[in-house]
């Protein structure tokens, strides 16, 4: 996933062809089955991350579920991914790079973008609070595959408002490592 594209410093990001933001309310792509993308209260662990506690200080935030909406606590589900164990699939970089954004972590993000898509920087806006991540279709991106796409909306609270990233994202591996290529125009 590409993220916010238009704060501060991110000028060199070049607008994401077939990346599509809605604002709340709006009527994006139908979604059909299970994956229908509702009203649901925002997962736990997403606002946590920017010290290893919990703001009750209470908890290690590492203890947490991951913001993927795996089930797995954090730091056995993306936090894995996060220290550098290799993602195994497509899909779970993808899971790993939304959870990237909910804990802040752009230096994951730019670790793991493909060398001819990578922007210079990133910087993350820290009103934008990742709430949920819905995996609506792979293709490809299995263990023997070079090549794969995963689509998915990714749902964040902002000012009060609520909105969706929708997109369609190409990942390619690399030696041994998936990388993120970008959008499908
Ligand atoms: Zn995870």
């Amino acid at each position: 996933m590409r993220g916010p594209v238009n704060g501060p410093g991110n000028d060199e990001i070049p607008e994401a062809p077939g990346l599509t933001e809605y604002a709340s309310g709006a009527s994006p792509a139908p979604v059909t089955g299970a994956t229908q993308v509702t009203s649901d209260p925002p997962a736990p662990g997403h606002l946590l991350f920017r010290s290893p506690m919990c703001p009750c200080e209470n908890v290690r935030v590492d203890a947490l579920a991951c913001p993927c909406g795996l089930g797995d606590d954090y730091a056995s589900c993306c936090g894995r991914l996060h220290a550098g164990a290799p993602a195994p699939t497509a899909e779970s970089l993808m899971r790993s790079r939304y959870s990237a954004f909910a804990v802040g972590d752009a230096g994951y993000l730019l670790r793991t973008w493909h060398p001819s898509a990578r922007p210079r920087t990133l910087s993350l806006d820290p009103a934008r609070r990742w709430t949920r991540l819905a995996i609506l279709e792979t293709r490809d991106g299995g263990l023997f595959d070079a090549t794969g796409t995963v689509q998915f909306r990714a749902m964040y609270l902002q000012q009060g408002q609520r909105g969706v990233l929708a997109e369609t994202s190409r990942f390619v591996r690399q030696d041994r490592h998936w990388t993120y290529l970008g959008p499908i125009d």
